[in-house]
């Protein structure tokens, strides 16, 4: 009897993959030192007045709670934070010419300043380097909105419309946005390899895409710390750390047409 080697299992069904759909949650970010809000020792398990800040119906009626989001936006761990090997494997596996797509319900573009396209990173929750404005719908780079929160401004008001600005971030009690959630089932219906790393699989509905490729005949490839609800179902299941699984599992994988 041998066992099997769930590295080598994971590298082969790349290996044979010709449109891998990547999905990564926070797990990837925090070995980039980005905190889990959401995991067991996340920010808002911990702390559920901070979960205030990130709720819609707050945001908009209270602006102290604007302020406090802004300040947290200002000193968001995003801006300093670097790739690490996990993020650096997901570019490889594009320039490889395997990554179909990569859904991410990350908010800190660490993929994106890995070096992926950003034609490739589907950001379900939305990402912190935009600002949007929820009168009249205005959308730019966060950077000009946060100078001026360093400058004094508690809660920068649009300038086009004197609307309240926000992080163009997908907030508690904020709908997701319809064309984005679209795109990422319909890529996953593409896979014949789905790889979930980091994420937990609980959060819906980009949590049922994985069952959803399964059902159209794709492999599945689970790398995350903590069990999760589709570990049976899984091809291959790795626990270790993902900035030592991504590289080792990837590196297998050869350029099509080699
Ligand atoms: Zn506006």
């Amino acid at each position: 009897m041998t066992m099997s080697d769930p590295v080598a299992d994971a590298r082969r069904r790349i290996d044979a993959a010709r449109r891998v759909v990547v999905l990564t949650g926070a797990g990837i970010s925090t070995e980039s030192g980005i905190p889990d809000f959401r995991g067991p020792k996340g920010v808002w398990t911990r702390n559920p007045a901070a979960e205030k800040l990130s709720n819609i119906h707050h945001y908009m009626a209270n602006p102290e709670v604007r302020r406090l989001a802004w300040q947290g936006r200002v000193h968001h761990p995003a801006w300093t934070a670097v790739p690490n090997a996990g993020h650096r494997a997901l570019v490889a596996l594009e320039q490889r010419g395997r990554l179909h797509a990569l859904i991410t319900q990350n908010i800190d573009g660490l993929h994106q300043r890995a070096g992926n396209s950003p034609d490739k990173v589907i950001e379900v929750h939305g990402t912190v380097h935009d600002v949007v404005c929820m009168e009249c719908g205005w959308r730019g780079p966060s950077g000009p909105v946060l100078d001026r929160v360093r400058a004094g401004e508690d809660d920068p008001p649009c300038d086009r419309c004197g609307g309240i600005l926000k992080s163009a971030t997908i907030s508690f009690g904020q709908p997701l946005v319809p064309e984005v959630i679209d795109r990422a089932m319909r890529a996953a219906a593409q896979a014949d390899v789905v790889l979930a790393i980091g994420t937990s699989l609980q959060v819906y509905p980009i949590a049922g895409a994985v069952p959803a490729a399964k059902a159209h005949g794709a492999r599945l490839v689970i790398v995350n710390a903590q069990p999760t609800p589709f570990d049976d179902i899984a091809d291959a299941v790795l626990r270790d750390p993902i900035g030592e699984a991504l590289p080792a599992i990837v590196e297998g994988a050869r350029g099509l047409g080699d």
